[in-house]
């Protein structure tokens, strides 16, 4: 279990002032000048050696991702963007970084615009998120007063600006080409990748996007060391992580931890343990809605990062962890998903457009029974189809789910079917 000595958070809940009077008491902006005075490439090193990899759900190593920047400046000028804009069904961990810990991330902006020749930030936030984006301009205001952003940042020489621009409430402008094109003014729409962000990003300028918890992380490695976070979490699963802990538990939470916890400790030490006792427990999607369901005898064991959820058939993605308990309806659950998917679609590819629609009627009649058993294969093939066919990977995240239910809970889905076979068997006697 994570030291509190270690926590990187420790105004995740709130029990602190977040103005920058407050964040500096917990050692925000310290001396942040001597961080920028050792250069760019120091930095960007010190990121790499601590194993981070984005928060933001795919896990893509982020020192590596900073160095895609072309090295020089030239005539385009470049970019970093923050994603904030945290749709993802059963994921709040950013939310409250921005509503508690607003500096955290700005610190973290300047520092990694900074090491890759960025003098501006923007900070794409969900709109939804009213009271984080009022606070992130509050502390934004806050920093520019006292001279750690604007010209000659923290007395750094570097000039470096932070803005924060607000979505409209499309899911699918979470996904870092969309949310490129939103914020250029145009329809949320992910272009095709290559070109990644870094050689064609904002306006056509090199920038790098990256998810809150990345970037709210970095001033914290480049003080404690790369070598610190690397020693936290498990080899390729390095540092500490914030999960979000909902459903079925008896406390749900916000917590930061340890990559590689073991799945059960970190729902019974700090989410109170499963509604009714572990041995209730049906299911667990462990890492927001794009990733495969777990049943009860993989949740057993498994331990929460990249690599040990994707060996055990699913994905940290998000660290969304999502408890039900045998009094869930799983068929239905899953139903409910693929109707997510197919209404934020962007309708641009056909595999995501059309694929996804039929997922959903047919996960519909599953829900009811109102199907054939061989149908069951039909849905598994056509969201084999989808998988890895489409331009951005909502398609894959409207397969995955049903994938999952059908791998793990498939005598679930045969079950309904039967009963709805027999009861209208009954009715016709
Ligand atoms: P991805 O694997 O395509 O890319 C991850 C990052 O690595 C991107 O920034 C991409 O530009 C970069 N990258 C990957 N390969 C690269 C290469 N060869 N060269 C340069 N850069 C490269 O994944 P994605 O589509 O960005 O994200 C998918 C994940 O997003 C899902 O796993 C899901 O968990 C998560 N997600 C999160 C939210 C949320 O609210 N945070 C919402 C929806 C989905
Ligand atoms: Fe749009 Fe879906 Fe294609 Fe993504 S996969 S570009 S959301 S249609």
């Amino acid at each position: 279990m994570l030291r509190d000595q270690d926590r990187i958070f420790t105004n995740l809940y709130g029990f602190h002032d977040w103005r920058l009077a407050g964040a500096r008491k917990r050692g925000d902006w310290d001396n942040t000048k001597a961080l920028l005075e050792r250069g760019r490439e120091a930095i960007i090193k010190e990121v790499q050696d601590s194993g981070l990899r984005g928060r933001g759900g795919a896990g893509f190593p982020t020192g590596l991702k900073w160095s895609f920047m072309p090295k020089e400046v030239g005539e385009r000028p470049h970019y970093l963007v923050v994603n904030a804009d945290e749709g993802e069904p059963g994921t709040c961990k950013d939310r409250d970084m921005m509503r508690h810990d607003p500096h955290k991330l700005i610190e973290g902006c300047l520092l990694a615009s900074f090491a890759m020749g960025a003098h501006a930030a923007y900070i794409y936030i969900r709109g939804e998120f009213v009271q984080e984006a009022l606070n992130l301009e509050y502390a934004i205001a806050e920093a520019r007063e006292a001279g750690l952003i604007g010209p000659n940042a923290c007395g750094s020489g570097w000039d470096f600006e932070c803005y924060v621009h607000r979505g409209a409430g499309a899911y699918i402008c979470g996904e870092e080409t969309a949310l490129i094109q939103s914020l250029e003014g145009k329809k949320g729409q992910p272009r095709l990748k290559p070109p990644f962000p870094a050689g064609v990003g904002v306006w056509g300028c090199p920038t790098t996007v990256n998810n809150v918890e990345s970037i709210a992380v970095v001033p914290t490695i480049l003080r404690r060391g790369g070598e610190w976070f690397a020693n936290l979490g498990r080899p390729k699963n390095t540092g500490t992580k914030v999960f979000c802990i909902s459903g079925h538990v008896n406390n749900p939470c916000n917590v930061e931890e340890e990559m590689g916890i073991p799945l059960k400790e970190l729902i019974e030490k700090h989410a109170g343990g499963v509604r009714g006792g572990w041995d209730n427990l049906l299911a667990i999607i462990p890492g927001g809605s794009s990733v495969p369901v777990l049943d009860k005898a993989t949740a057993d064991d498994v331990l929460m990062d990249f690599d040990s959820l994707r060996d055990a058939g699913s994905g940290l993605g998000t660290a969304a962890v999502m408890v039900m308990d045998k009094s869930t309806d799983i068929v239905k659950v899953i139903a409910r998903l693929s109707r997510f998917y197919m209404h934020e679609s962007c309708g641009q590819c056909t595999p995501c457009r059309e694929g996804s629609g039929w997922l959903w009627r047919v996960m519909e009649r599953m829900a009811r029974g109102d199907a054939t058993v061989e149908e069951i294969d039909m849905l598994f093939d056509v969201s084999k189809q989808i998988e890895g066919h489409t331009i951005c990977a909502l398609g894959d995240a409207a397969a995955w789910p049903v994938q999952g239910l059908i791998r793990r809970f498939r005598p679930a889905m045969e079950q309904k079917i039967l009963e709805r076979n027999r009861a209208a068997a009954g009715a016709a006697a």
